[in-house]
């Protein structure tokens, strides 16, 4: 599929009618790695991760016996003060509270299995649950499955200006039935990689007040899209302060690279303390039935990272250059196809944030990718920038601007 002039140099040096099945294997180039890669394209087990995983190989005071059902308890409480922060008037208050969960997609599982039984009365079956169009796909299934019959999208991505659709998203939120729950991105949002601003945010507050509606975060790229925890954090922390009941689900997957460990975390705000012990009673019960209790690695590992001091601005340093890493490769990438002269506006790729990012591509293009250049990525145009490398990016930036150009 490489055989044209345009094939980087080391593949054409590959050629063959026996390639070694390595080579095989890593024939073309995929723009949508399931998680982080470095430059290398490799996966990156972050060196504040080796550090910490001795520390607990080394403390034999540790064991294996069961954790508690709702978790680690410093686990849980540090998870939540790096998404409401240190001096988050809701934790000072008694009034935050969580649950270990297996990771993001564990913490939006329990989130959902709790509102479905208890959200105001017994029976939510018919309750709408909004999650924005585009999302993540499982989101409409993790709902749907928790018993949610009437799983609907709310209007976010507007393809013509490559953006935020603040109109139809207010639209929604102001005709959705009361008590609707809203499933939104805390930062990074996955796919499109456009998150409102602060102004917007507010708008958006203020809107879910107004109108009574249940705001349910999904925070799975805290430290992604700006490289600063407290600064993604903003949403969450600004729906804190207007006085929000909420759930925030968290995941350590990517900020922390422990995808395969499940490490998540969900964040209950409620309106006093009774409350929260009211809610964590019934999830106790929801946890025993569903994982019984969670796994003790992953958040043994993020409990000891976030609750010592040197740990902790290392492993700051570590998401930083993650996110540093995207930031570049969206610089880059920008220019190299302004340089090309490409037809079209490509401003969307540095002003889109976290790991994913609409290229704007449509299907046919798309295809012309994957088939003429051996470029894989979404039919929807989404590609996570980490499948980019200083190695790779010319060769996709000339892809690109031949499949517009054609
Ligand atoms: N939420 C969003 C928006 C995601 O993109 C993902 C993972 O891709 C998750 C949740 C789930 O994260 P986890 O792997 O921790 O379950």
């Amino acid at each position: 599929a490489h055989q044209g002039s345009n094939a980087p140099p080391e593949w054409v040096a590959h050629q063959g009618s026996n390639p070694p099945p390595e080579w095989v294997a890593h024939q073309g180039t995929c723009l949508s790695p399931p998680a982080y890669r470095t430059d290398e394209g490799q996966p990156w087990v972050l060196p504040v991760v080796k550090k910490v995983e001795k520390l607990i190989v080394a403390d034999n005071r540790l064991n294996h016996e069961y954790l508690p059902i709702l978790g680690l308890p410093e686990f849980r409480s540090s998870a939540s003060k790096i998404a409401l922060g240190e001096d988050s008037p809701a934790i000072q208050e008694n009034r935050v509270g969580a649950v270990q969960c297996l990771g993001g997609t564990g913490a939006l599982k329990m989130g959902a299995e709790f509102l479905r039984r208890w959200y105001n009365g017994n029976d939510n079956m018919k309750t709408p649950v909004y999650v924005s169009a585009p999302t993540w796909e499982n989101h409409n299934s993790v709902f749907a499955n928790a018993g949610f019959e009437d799983v609907r999208p709310y209007k976010y991505w507007d393809a013509e200006k490559r953006g935020l659709d603040l109109a139809g998203f207010l639209g929604d939120l102001e005709t959705a039935p009361k008590h609707s729950i809203f499933v939104l991105h805390a930062c990074a949002h996955n796919p499109t990689g456009t998150d409102p601003t602060h102004m917007e945010w507010t708008q958006v507050a203020e809107v879910m007040k107004r109108r009574k509606l249940f705001v349910f975060f999904d925070s799975a790229y805290q430290g992604f899209a700006s490289g600063c925890l407290d600064k993604d954090a903003w949403a969450v922390r600004y729906f804190v302060t207007q006085g929000f009941e909420m759930f925030c689900a968290q995941s350590f997957s990517k900020n922390f690279g422990l995808y395969n460990e499940r490490v998540g975390n969900l964040t209950i705000v409620a309106r006093d303390a009774d409350n929260v012990r009211r809610v964590l009673s019934q999830m106790e019960k929801i946890v025993r039935v569903t994982w019984s209790n969670p796994p003790s690695q992953g958040a043994r590992l993020v409990a000891i990272t976030l609750n010592t001091a040197e740990l902790f601005a290392e492993w700051k340093d570590n998401v930083k250059t993650m996110a540093d890493r995207v930031l570049l490769m969206r610089a880059s990438l920008q220019a190299k196809l302004q340089a090309l002269g490409t037809p079209g506006t490509w401003d969307h790729i540095t002003q889109q944030i976290g790991m994913f990012s609409f290229t704007g591509l449509n299907p046919k293009q798309v295809e012309y990718m994957i088939k003429e250049r051996s470029i894989y990525l979404m039919a929807s145009g989404r590609i996570n920038m980490c499948g980019l490398t200083t190695k790779n990016i010319d060769y996709v930036a000339k892809s690109i601007h031949e499949t517009v150009v054609n």
